[in-house]
């Protein structure tokens, strides 16, 4: 089948709830990707900040071959080795003290809002707790996870929404201290914004937000379904924040580009919160993904791509000074790391420059508040920032 087939049949029988870019990817390896005529694109995606790793790394792949051999479901009525090794290593990268596996990003955002909820409950004997969010947050597309997003495109359809979610303004504390009532039972956000447009949370507000939870007793959740893994330069954002948090999200490229997600607790939240019979999933921590989880964890940490980022992170942002001095159309940029944004002018629209961009042989993304969103894997090269770069001034100068 040549493309055009491919995406035919597709919009022929999928529902149309994705805009999808006209091109069809067969296979990659390393940061390139392939298309099914053969063309070669440079990654600077990672299937939405997923594949951390790249593609076709052996390691990676022998380690989930072998599990699919081996057991690749078998229910969280039972045990498993898996599920052992990658909890262990999780809890020991995260500095968390209890992990629950979900399927997605937005399955651990659900659970962090029922452990908060029941953490509430235990403590006061009550019921009847909300949730304070950030503004252009994002948390996922469920009705939970949707109900602390603060983007309205993504909710006004589907209102009302779980009750009793106050929005407070990123990085204006005071707006979080107005938002706080007698019901916050958590205060979620994530340490960088990623849909919203690549923001990286002042450390100020972030330890005043941490002051107030202690004081209060709230409970902070840290989204780092998308900043966590390396991303940032740390393991996970919080760690070079001096913040941790009472639940921790993560999901995206923690299995490595298998589905899976997480939320992790200390143990003072896991001691008197969730209790068999209140939670689950049955597919959740299955041998085959938490397989992954321990290969993606693994590689990152024996590869020191954590070094890798901290040591390009620089030149990849004197890179983007670079792009905003050359060209009109680019304000300016801003980021942690490898998930960095280029802020651009309204002259332009972001999804088209993607669109461009893609056809100059660059995948890239966009993001809330006109912004060029690079989300690469975390092994790019010297040379891999250079030739981004380059495509990235051509087409804005066009
Ligand atoms: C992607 C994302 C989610 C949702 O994850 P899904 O796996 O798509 O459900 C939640 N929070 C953040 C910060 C994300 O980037």
């Amino acid at each position: 089948m040549d493309s055009k087939q491919i995406i035919d049949i597709t919009e022929d029988n999928c529902f149309h709830v994705y805009n999808r870019f006209g091109v069809v990817f067969d296979h990659g390896d390393g940061v390139t990707l392939y298309d099914v005529e053969g063309k070669e694109y440079l990654d600077f995606a990672s299937g939405i900040g997923v594949n951390a790793l790249g593609y076709n790394n052996k390691q990676f792949n022998d380690a989930v071959k072998k599990q699919v051999d081996k057991l690749y479901h078998i229910s969280n009525l039972y045990y498993h080795p898996s599920l052992a090794e990658a909890s262990k290593l999780l809890c020991e990268i995260s500095g968390m003290d209890k992990v629950f596996f979900t399927n997605s990003g937005a399955e651990a955002v659900e659970g962090a809002i029922k452990t908060a909820k029941k953490y509430a409950f235990n403590k006061n004997n009550r019921n009847g707790y909300g949730i304070v969010a950030m503004n252009s947050s994002f948390h996922g597309r469920t009705v939970g996870a949707l109900s602390v997003t603060g983007t309205e495109a993504y909710r006004t359809a589907f209102l009302p929404l779980m009750d009793k979610v106050n929005f407070a303004t990123f990085n204006d504390f005071d707006s979080v201290v107005n938002a706080v009532d007698d019901d916050t039972c958590a205060i979620i956000l994530e340490p960088v914004q990623g849909e919203g447009g690549v923001m990286p949370a002042d450390k100020e507000f972030l330890l005043q937000v941490r002051k107030l939870c202690d004081e209060k007793d709230i409970l902070l959740i840290l989204d780092e379904i998308q900043c966590g893994m390396a991303r940032t330069g740390s393991m996970y954002a919080y760690q070079a924040y001096d913040v941790k948090p009472d639940i921790l999200l993560s999901a995206k490229a923690l299995g490595g580009g298998l589905p899976i997600g997480a939320f992790l607790v200390t143990d003072k939240v896991a001691k008197s919160s969730l209790v068999p019979g209140d939670h689950g999933t049955t597919y959740g921590g299955n041998p085959l993904c938490t397989a992954a989880v321990k290969a993606s964890v693994e590689l990152i940490r024996d590869n020191n791509l954590v070094g890798n980022v901290n040591e390009l992170a620089p030149y990849l942002e004197s890179k983007l000074d670079e792009i905003v001095a050359e060209c009109d159309a680019a304000l300016s940029h801003r980021g942690k790391g490898f998930m960095q944004g280029i802020v651009l002018s309204d002259s332009v629209k972001a999804g088209d420059i993607v669109k461009a961009c893609l056809a100059n042989g660059l995948v890239v993304l966009s993001a809330g508040g006109n912004v060029l969103r690079l989300l690469p894997p975390l092994v790019i090269t010297k040379d891999d920032i250079d030739k981004a770069t380059d495509i990235i001034i051509e087409v804005l100068q066009k």
